[in-house]
């Protein structure tokens, strides 16, 4: 005998949570299935713990700038231990607040790792679980290819399981992840290298914001190495080795993080009894809808290899509940000028195209405007990190199509300039807004000349 549902979320995380929610709010039978605790990838190894590690980063910096504003402190370095601590009892929390607030809801949990069995029914153990509606969000996990010596590294979910803070740390990836990873083990006094295959880091962003994020680190003493491509770890008598395929040796790490990416979390699900393919990399294909090929299952979140953020999952999951269960069968995420913050220290916030991503859909009608400078937070500090920012504005009536910050502060500023962007702001509607003085912020209303005019290029 199998039970029947309205809807199964399969997957506890942001996006599972979200559709699951909202379905229940509009009166549907549903039930969540989840494998480990709730809250997902973001609570549990992901944005939350990151963001408390970030905290206590810039904390250990103020202090380290207080004396120069004549504020005296007494530092007696950091409790690793005690932090960790904190941390995981916040995440405890959070865990507990979702398993409250699941019961209240109605929803039916189910504890375990769910496979299909056909395109109605899935498996938990031994239990069979029928729905109308499937919606796959299992997330994905990081990835660690396979080389020598690949198991003497760990991931981001080995980063938090640290119970000592490591001396010498080798980062191998120079994406978001490993650089948040980087800022906030170097602020906390991790002496760190980083490797990127690439030829600057955060690749994907505006080259400026590379450019800058690169003065950064190199500021506060990171040891950066690009086009270094890895080909086995091996440990020596002085710790940890990197080598690379052109013979480079890095050593003397206590740790080795991988930061190469993640894998969608499709293996186990049995995805063929469906009749769902998935792309090469694991991906599960959908359309604008969270449709997958198969009527009546749907994905969302990390798993379909969208803008891989928490906010996107629940929106997108939102969404979904909307078209199914509330009459509303437009409901779907927008997905193009999704703002985004890199929490690096200091931190990096962008929405909408990158300059070389803007030449690519508008040609040669860009205006391009841009500053740089030490904010006035370092003016009584000698080696302050850098802000940067950048707007890429498109066609006669500059409307503002991307816009890239990197700086103290920029995390903040990001959503509301994200709204702008959204509404579809031009430069004149950032100039006819008045500034407030003094912060970094007023730069991006004040920017007067542009460094590019249409038809010049870099
Ligand atoms: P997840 O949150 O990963 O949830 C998937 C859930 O499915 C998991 O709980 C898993 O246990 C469960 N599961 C898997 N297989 C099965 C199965 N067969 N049966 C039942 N359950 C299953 N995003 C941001 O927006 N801001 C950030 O600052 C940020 N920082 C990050 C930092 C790090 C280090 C990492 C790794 C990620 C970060 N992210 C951040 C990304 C964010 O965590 C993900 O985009 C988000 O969690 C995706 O939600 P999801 O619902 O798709 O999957």
């Amino acid at each position: 005998m199998s039970q029947h549902f309205d809807l199964i979320a399969i997957g506890g995380g942001s996006g599972g949570l979200a559709v699951a929610e909202k379905a229940a709010q509009f009166g549907q039978r549903v039930a969540l299935i989840e494998g480990a605790k709730l809250g997902g990838t973001c609570v549990n190894a992901g944005c939350v713990p990151k963001k408390v590690m970030w905290y206590a980063a810039n904390l250990a910096s103020a202090v380290a700038d207080a004396p120069d504003y004549g504020v005296q402190v007494h530092s007696d370095g950091l409790d690793w231990g005690k932090l960790v601590a904190g941390r995981n009892q916040y995440i405890a929390d959070i865990n507990g607040y979702w398993d409250g607030y699941v019961e209240r809801l109605g929803l039916t949990r189910i504890q375990g790792y769910a496979r299909f069995v056909d395109a109605r029914t899935v498996a938990v153990g031994d239990e069979h679980y029928t729905a109308d509606h499937i919606v796959i969000a299992t997330g994905g996990r990081p990835i660690v290819p396979r080389m020598p010596g690949a198991e003497l590294g760990i991931t981001s979910d080995g980063f938090f399981a640290l119970e000592e803070q490591p001396k010498r740390v080798a980062i191998i990836g120079g994406g978001y992840i490993g650089v948040e990873l980087a800022g906030v083990l170097s602020a906390l006094g991790t002496e760190i290298t980083i490797v990127a295959l690439e030829d600057r880091m955060l690749a994907l962003f505006d080259p400026l914001i590379s450019e800058t994020l690169t003065e950064n680190m190199k500021r506060h003493g990171i040891d950066m190495h690009l086009q270094f491509e890895v080909a086995d770890l091996e440990r020596d008598e002085q710790g940890l080795v990197l080598a690379a395929r052109d013979g480079q040796r890095l050593t003397g790490f206590d740790q080795v993080i991988w930061a190469v990416g993640r894998v969608p979390n499709t293996r186990e699900l049995n995805l063929e009894a469906a009749g769902i393919t998935v792309e090469r990399s694991g991906v599960i294909p959908t359309d604008a809808w969270q449709n997958t090929t198969v009527p009546g299952i749907y994905a969302i979140g990390d798993i379909t290899g969208r803008e891989p953020l928490t906010p996107v999952a629940i929106a997108a999951g939102r969404r979904l509940a909307e078209r199914l269960f509330n009459g509303k069968p437009d409901s779907k995420l927008d997905y193009e000028n999704v703002p985004t913050v890199v929490f690096a220290h200091p931190p990096i916030g962008k929405v909408g195209l990158t300059e070389p991503e803007a030449r690519e859909r508008y040609g040669d009608t860009l205006t391009i405007y841009e500053t740089s400078f030490t904010p006035m937070r370092y003016s009584l500090n000698a080696h302050g990190p850098k802000t940067a920012m950048k707007l890429v504005c498109a066609g006669e009536d500059e409307k503002v199509v991307g816009i890239h910050l990197i700086g103290d502060g920029v995390d903040e500023m990001m959503q509301g300039f994200g709204v702008a962007v959204k509404m579809g702001a031009t430069k004149a509607d950032l100039d006819n807004t008045v500034a407030i003085h003094p912060c970094s912020a007023e730069e991006l209303v004040t920017l007067k000349v542009p460094v590019r005019r249409p038809g010049q290029s870099v």
